[in-house]
């Protein structure tokens, strides 16, 4: 579905990716796995159109989308949940998800999207008119997901939604990816810790200073000694 060859990122003259092949076959999570710095956050950012490559191909079913821009890209199924949550803290849970369908309209389908929304993340329809600011760290993150659920996705892109979460948060917001899948969007998930995420997931990639280094079955690598030592931390 998605397919990335020979990609190549560079921030002037420093290479944060270097010619890095990855497969997201349609219906799977697959989980990209790597040190703070590794290239994570700016292989997703290539992917949604953020950054250039220098050189490589990214493709969507077929079609070349490494030239476009990020709300085409959006318009064509595929969205970021980004690092960090990037929410607008001042505005409204509700307004904050209706943001995340500007592609598209404020819709009757836009309003089933927000029903679909509050039907996964139920402990957030209390919280409509909140401020994001006044959410949890937990709620947040349902909320960051939920907005890109709101551009109705084909493919969705996920940069480390775990970090800063308590373990039973971890697991909420990992049980709601798979969800997600279930309902039929495809998943990348970046994570820096293998324990939790490879046991969701197909297929696994490791990157590491920009090289992928390792790559297989989730089911494989989780034995594997170079994942243990450096990517089964406590989380
Ligand atoms: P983290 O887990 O810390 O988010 P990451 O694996 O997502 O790390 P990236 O954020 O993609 O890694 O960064 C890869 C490399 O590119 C790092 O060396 C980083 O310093 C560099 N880099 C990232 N963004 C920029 C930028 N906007 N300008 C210059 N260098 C950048």
């Amino acid at each position: 579905m998605l397919r990335i060859s020979d990609l190549s990122v560079a921030y002037d003259h420093a290479y944060a990716l270097r010619s890095c092949s990855m497969e997201v076959p349609q219906g799977t999570i697959v989980t990209l796995l790597g040190a703070n710095g590794a290239g994570k956050t700016t292989m997703l950012h290539a992917i949604a159109g953020l950054v250039k490559p220098r050189s490589g191909s990214i493709s969507f079913e077929g079609r070349e989308i490494s030239r476009k821009d990020p709300s085409s890209i959006v318009s064509i199924g595929i969205s970021l949940v980004p690092e960090h949550r990037q929410l607008f803290p001042e505005m409204t849970v509700d307004e904050n998800l209706i943001l995340g369908a500007y592609t598209r309209g404020m819709t009757s389908a836009v309003k089933k999207e927000l029903d679909g929304v509050f039907e996964l993340f139920p402990e957030l329809t209390v919280l409509r008119t909140a401020r994001a600011a006044m959410l949890s760290g937990g709620q947040q993150q349902m909320l960051a997901i939920g907005r890109g659920l709101m551009a109705r996705p084909r493919v969705l892109l996920l940069d480390e939604p775990s970090l800063g979460l308590a373990p039973l948060l971890v697991d909420r917001v990992l049980s709601a990816l798979q969800e997600i899948n279930a309902r039929g969007v495809t998943i990348l998930l970046v994570e820096q810790n293998a324990f939790r995420t490879l046991p969701l997931s197909q297929t696994t990639y490791v990157l590491e200073q920009g090289n992928i280094v390792l790559q297989g079955m989730s089911r494989d690598l989780i034995n594997d000694p170079r994942i243990q030592n450096s990517y089964l931390g406590t989380l």
